[in-house]
């Protein structure tokens, strides 16, 4: 998708604080954090959103996203404080990047749900 924002990330075109990567996905700190710890855990296939996963393959992207997730948690050492693991999906789901993702975001008391 060459008018993704995040292929071009993971394609190195523009710049990212990259935390973490691997054959499937890519970990990079959000461009507006809202809290101490906000990361960006982002599959490197391109898919829109939860509800245009269909293979297993597209599901094994999202299962290693939850694997490096507490790897992640661990390393930032939010493991044991808690966190939240947030995929947006669609407009009312206030998605803005067409391209599937989940935040890690840690490291101070969060609250509510919308
Ligand atoms: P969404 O609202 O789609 O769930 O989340 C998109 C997230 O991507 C937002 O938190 C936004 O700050 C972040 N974001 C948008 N563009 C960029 C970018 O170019 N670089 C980084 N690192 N984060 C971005
Ligand atoms: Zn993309």
């Amino acid at each position: 998708m060459n008018d993704c924002i995040f292929c071009k990330i993971i394609n190195k075109e523009i710049p990212s604080n990259i935390v973490f990567e691997n054959e499937k996905v890519i970990v990079f700190e959000d461009l507006a954090p809202v809290a101490p710890v906000h990361i960006l855990i982002v599959p490197k296939k391109h898919m829109a959103s939860a509800i245009d996963l269909e293979s297993e393959e597209d599901f094994d992207y999202i299962k290693e996203v939850y694997k490096v997730a507490k790897i992640i948690a661990q390393e930032k050492e939010i493991s044991g404080s808690g966190f939240r693991i947030v995929n947006n999906c669609g407009e009312d789901g206030g998605q803005t990047v067409k391209h599937i993702h989940f935040h890690l975001i840690g490291g101070r008391k969060l609250e509510g749900m919308a």
